[in-house]
């Protein structure tokens, strides 16, 4: 891991600072809380863009958010003697391979330095050999009956760690891009890409796929498994890898020529679904997608014995290229999931059109320090200016929601004006809004003629998540008929991994919303990207218009822009179903209440 020189550059000094922070917790007390300085640091430096030395010489180090003074004198340290002063004291606390035998659930720090000092044992797999040997309970303070449970919990362990860990798509993205970064230090490189589910924009991720191309793939392999953040090399062959991050995310990395790459992309890309039928319909059109070769070839079966001949096609210079060989429309990643895309791209009947990040116009559903946000109005605006937004909707939320800081008629009164004196200072358009609750009711949350003046009402369910389906169909019905306009927030109450959707009929309730004053929301919030693309298609159908939001609680939450602009175009919207595509003027005539 260290490289002859010494010097480290900052993928070295994040792994570096990773291993303190560890070593910190495992230290426990007060180290535990210096230990989140150090993961936030790691992050941080792995993230800074450039050359870390130029940062460290121009003394800029403090200037980077989450690194102070401290850590800014660990990172000089590491960076020019490839070690610090921290890790090395660190170092000499604990035996060695401490941070690996941790993992073994009951395994304490001490039990683990007696083991070190009576066996030598530095790794899970000595120390699963020393006690299948029965070599543990001769050890002092062990017994036949720990050595049992030491093989117990190896055996635990070991499992667990089979079971792929998912990721949510934010975090799945940064370590890509971080991985990204470092492929493209690598010498020969001539393409690379984030492949499989991540690009497809899932909401979590198993592994991160990448394809990347090259004149010598074997030399790029080589160069990936020099990523200092790479804890564990599960398989490795001349053209591909998969390995374990310190964060326990599972990486797979195929290399392959230039001239591959764009079939290469395609099988990585998947889903697997999309990719079969795709190689069915070639096969009925008598070609071959082949992925052991990655050429794509013309098969014709001779009525004679054995005649198959084979002719190969010119090398697919991109991955439209794959598709309009099959004479069909090109299928955007977003869309690769066998439900109808295919299809619908033979008969040239897919949206042209589909939504991007740069045909919205606005931030919709955003939260200030007036409510549950961490920024202040002004904060928010000039973020969301900077972004080269021209609208923002301030959307605080309502005063049942007291636990969020709902706003009362009072707060209400001095958060416009506020608005108003903000609006001054600002080039971006502000506008007010409300999340309104919906309450138990079906009602909203302030009287009409509160409601009447917002620009904009967003009505959201946020408590009551498990009424029976049809009370909850009830009420949403009666919410979506109420006479403003209002835009339904986060759909189904989801947060994903943690809570699953409520039940509802959602197709009456989309029936009536196509009949109603209201829009659907979709949610660019990491956790929520609500609704689903499925009930998103749904919506579609009945010709139902959509807002894609942040749902931002600071300004840095103003990213999620791209989460929501992804599941949008997963339900196969186009920009002209999406109100914040609209400038100004038409925006704020369509969400208009009254
Ligand atoms: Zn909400
Ligand atoms: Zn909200």
């Amino acid at each position: 891991m260290t490289p002859e020189n010494k010097t480290f550059d900052k993928f070295a000094i994040a792994a570096a600072l990773q291993e303190i922070a560890r070593l910190m917790e495992l230290k426990g007390g007060v180290s535990r809380f210096k230990a989140r300085a150090y993961q936030t640091g790691a992050r941080a430096i792995a993230a800074v863009a450039g050359d870390v030395g130029r940062a460290i010489e121009e003394d800029r180090l403090t200037s980077i958010p989450g690194i102070g003074n401290a850590l800014a004198s660990q990172i000089k340290q590491l960076h020019l003697t490839g070690s610090s002063s921290v890790l090395e004291g660190l170092r000499k606390e604990f035996p060695p391979g401490i941070i690996e035998l941790s993992s073994v659930p009951g395994l304490s720090n001490a039990k683990i330095a007696i083991l070190h000092e009576a066996l030598g044992i530095t790794t899970i797999e000595e120390l699963k050999e020393a006690a299948t040997a029965g070599l543990i309970r001769n050890v002092k303070g062990f017994g036949v009956k720990t050595e049992q449970r030491l093989l117990e919990s190896i055996a635990d362990y070991q499992r667990d760690n089979k079971v792929a860990r998912r990721f949510h798509l934010h975090h799945a993205q940064r370590i890509g891009q971080q991985l990204l970064d470092y492929i493209k230090t690598a010498r020969d490189l001539e393409d690379v890409s984030i492949a499989g589910s991540l690009r497809r924009w899932q909401e979590t991720v198993g592994t991160i796929r990448i394809v990347a191309s090259s004149k010598q793939p074997a030399g790029l392999v080589e160069h990936f498994l020099h990523f200092p953040l790479i804890i564990r090399v599960e398989n490795q062959t001349d053209d591909s890898c998969t390995v374990e991050l310190a964060e326990g995310a599972r990486v797979f990395l195929k290399a392959v020529q230039p001239a591959q790459f764009a079939l290469a992309l395609f099988w990585e890309t998947g889903s697997d679904a999309h990719v079969l039928k795709i190689q069915e319909l070639a096969s009925r059109k008598s070609l071959a997608l082949n992925r052991e070769n990655l050429k794509m070839e013309i098969v014709r079966t001779g009525k004679a014995r054995s005649a198959t001949s084979r002719m190969r096609l010119p090398q697919a210079k991109n991955e439209a290229d794959i598709y309009s060989m099959l004479h069909m429309q090109y299928v955007v990643p977003e869309l690769r999931e066998d439900e109808g895309e295919i299809e619908a791209a033979v008969r040239k009947a897919l949206p042209e059109d589909l939504v991007s990040l740069a045909d919205i116009q606005g931030m919709v559903h955003c939260h200030t320090t007036y409510s549950d946000g961490k920024h202040s109005i002004e904060q928010m605006a000039l973020a969301a200016e900077a972004m080269g937004m021209k609208y923002l909707t301030i959307t605080d939320h309502s005063p049942t929601a007291f636990y969020a800081g709902g706003l009362k008629l009072d707060r209400l009164k001095r958060q416009w004006e506020e608005i108003d004196e903000t609006q001054q200072k600002v080039k971006i358009t502000l506008l007010k809004g409300t999340e309104s609750d919906i309450l138990s009711d079906g009602k909203l949350d302030y009287p009409d003629p509160v409601l009447e003046q917002f620009d904009i009402v967003i009505a959201s369910i946020h408590s009551r998540y498990k009424m029976n389906a049809d009370k909850m169909t009830k009420c949403l019905i009666t919410a979506m008929k109420q006479p403003v306009f209002k835009i339904w927030g986060h759909a189904l109450g989801r947060l994903i991994q943690r809570r699953p959707p409520f039940e509802c009929d959602i197709e009456r309730v989309l029936d009536v919303i196509a009949e109603s004053r209201a829009a659907v929301e979709i949610n660019g919030d990491p956790y929520r990207l609500d609704m689903e693309p499925r009930w998103v298609r749904e919506a579609r159908k009945r010709k139902i218009n959509f807002v894609i939001s942040v749902d931002a609680h600071s300004t840095g939450a103003l990213n999620n822009l791209q989460y929501g602009v992804g599941m949008a175009r997963r339900g196969w919207v186009s920009r002209s179903e999406v109100l914040n595509t609209l400038p100004l003027k038409s925006f704020k005539k369509a969400v208009r209440p009254v």
